[in-house]
């Protein structure tokens, strides 16, 4: 696949490591867990958004835009992102953030990708749940353009074709990693949102043949909402990108298990996964996605849904930033003592 053609700015430290996690196999004794590292893809402490921005800010650069206005909850490493790829290449930033997690603590508002978001001196304002925010973002565009700003809307996860180029990007990264090390991969696991990174994944494998599975661990969505949608949008980018044929549904595939009460709401299995990764492996995972990506993964080995032996790569698609938003979740609100 030819991306060429397709306006990109570059931000990624790329090709992001892909390494084994021979401590958290072992403890877990199923199949060997490799992990894609694009919690450091470089940019404002990393995470999957990055390669998304290389196409979506090399598309707003070709339209000349001054301004980038984008959306997301609270703790959003989207906008965290986002706004910090508009300080690098010179553009205003505006920020909707939802407040989709009722009941946060004050770390939440503050800390976190809300305390970055701030220090990259973007413009955050606040909207009640149930909204339409791709509607909002419009009526900002409006009010930016009555003052002279050529604003360029960026929506959601950065989910659509052209930000999901990105995830093509790291699927032919993949690829091209699993030869160099002779590593047949059987499976690669990932926790799936707005829905780019996976749609971007399974259009990249297939458009290579690669014959790699994918699974989605739903943060949000219920499982028939989140495929359907994954697989839309996975079209459309086979369809940008000019691939033959048709791609097959049976592509996409999510598992909708390990959402609990709700996106951005700390659970059980989420802790236990931030602490494993955190005590085996001394790596960072967050709360709200690969938190619970993780955790799904090591609940399927336990049902031993994967072969002993079998590789499995993990895509860390970042979000430690949040770590700081959820003190309370891991029961450290209070700090320590001090004299
Ligand atoms: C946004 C995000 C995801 C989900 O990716 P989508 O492309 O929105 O499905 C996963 N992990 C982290 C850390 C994210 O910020």
């Amino acid at each position: 696949m030819n991306l060429t053609r397709f306006p990109r700015v570059r931000l990624t430290h790329a090709p992001t490591p892909l390494e084994h996690l021979p401590n958290l196999s072992r403890h877990l004794g199923g199949p060997e867990i490799y992990i894609k590292r694009d919690d450091a893809t470089g940019l404002a402490s990393g995470g999957n958004k990055t390669r998304k921005l290389e196409f979506l800010v090399g598309e707003a650069l070709s339209l000349k835009a001054t301004h980038l206005i984008t959306h997301g909850a609270t703790q959003s490493n989207h906008v965290r992102q986002t706004v910090a790829a508009a300080c690098k290449f010179g553009l205003g930033a505006t920020a909707l953030l939802e407040e989709r997690v009722a009941g946060a603590s004050p770390d939440y508002y503050g800390s976190g990708n809300v305390f970055l978001d701030r220090l990259f001196g973007a413009t955050l304002e606040t909207r009640p749940p149930g909204l339409d925010l791709n509607a909002e973002c419009a009526v900002v565009a409006e009010r930016l353009r009555a003052q002279g700003e050529r604003p360029y809307l960026i929506p959601g996860g950065g989910s659509n074709p052209v930000g999901a180029l990105g995830y093509v990007v790291c699927a032919q990264e993949i690829v091209y990693q699993a030869n160099d090390l002779g590593l047949p991969i059987a499976c690669v696991v990932h926790a799936t949102g707005s829905t780019g990174t996976q749609a971007g994944l399974v259009a990249g494998f297939e458009g290579q043949n690669s014959h790699i599975r994918v699974l989605g661990i739903s943060v949000r969505a219920a499982k028939d909402a989140q495929e359907e949608n994954v697989y839309r949008l996975a079209k459309q980018t086979w369809e940008l990108l000019g691939i033959r044929g048709e791609l097959p549904r049976a592509t996409v595939e999510a598992n909708s298990d390990y959402v609990g009460a709700g996106y951005g709401r700390p659970t059980p299995g989420m802790v236990e996964a931030v602490t494993l990764a955190a005590h085996f492996e001394g790596l960072l995972l967050d709360p709200v996605y690969t938190g619970k990506g993780f955790a799904g993964l090591i609940d399927l080995i336990r049902k031993g849904h994967f072969r002993k032996g079998e590789n499995i790569v993990f895509v860390h698609t970042g979000g430690s930033a949040g770590l700081f938003g959820y003190r309370d979740a891991f029961g450290f609100a209070d700090g320590l003592p001090h004299p």
